[in-house]
């Protein structure tokens, strides 16, 4: 069973996601720090292939070719550098691939951008989480500008562009609480 959460940077996927994984015992996958992890490695080696890159899960860590990168990889420099080595078709390819590898193992709640519509457009769950830019420049601790210059690069690019799946139910968090939206999500799984 899989719960695909997908949306715009600070529209509070991840603490949804991690909350809905709680509440149904699935594992959360963030694939966002996937790209991050990337982008730590393309700010020192523009060429890096990031099929080669061993990036894993332990709880709440994330590590990177064995070495925690859990704080690095938050920074909004490090969300900037994964947005932009995100529109790299070959980064895209290689992390879908491994996101398909680890959903498969057991039950999930996968947050990202591309979970309902590239890495399993067949999720039994599909969940498009939004807010206003400005609640979530807000949660973000940036710059509405720069959220919004992030979200159009995201939803601009030309391999998988940002956007809901076609089939996917829609979420505004604008001024709901967790609880609120945890309930939701979780009651579209039981439906
Ligand atoms: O969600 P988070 O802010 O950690 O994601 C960082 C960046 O990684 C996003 O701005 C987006 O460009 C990219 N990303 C993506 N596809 C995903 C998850 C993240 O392109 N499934």
């Amino acid at each position: 069973m899989l719960v695909a959460l997908d949306g715009p940077a600070g529209a509070g996927k991840s603490t949804v996601a991690r909350a809905v994984a709680e509440a149904l015992g699935f594992t959360y996958l963030d694939t966002g720090a996937m790209y991050r992890c990337v982008g730590l490695r393309a700010a020192v080696d523009p060429d890096v292939d990031a099929a080669t890159l061993d990036i894993r899960f332990d709880g709440e860590r994330v590590l990177l070719d064995g070495e925690d990168v859990s704080d690095t990889i938050r920074t909004p420099e490090a969300g900037q550098v994964a947005s932009r080595i995100a529109t790299d078709p070959a980064v895209r390819e290689a992390l879908v691939t491994a996101q398909r590898r680890i959903i498969a193992t057991g039950d999930f709640v996968a947050e990202g951008r591309d979970i309902g519509t590239v890495v399993a457009p067949d999720a039994e769950v599909k969940v498009w989480l939004t807010a206003s830019a400005e609640e979530r420049a807000r949660r973000r601790e940036i710059p509405v500008q720069e959220l919004t210059e992030r979200d159009e690069r995201d939803a601009s690019r030309e391999t998988s562009p940002m956007k809901p799946a076609d089939d996917a139910v829609e979420v505004d968090t604008t001024g709901l609480a967790i609880d609120e939206v945890v309930a939701r999500i979780v009651g579209l799984v039981g439906a």
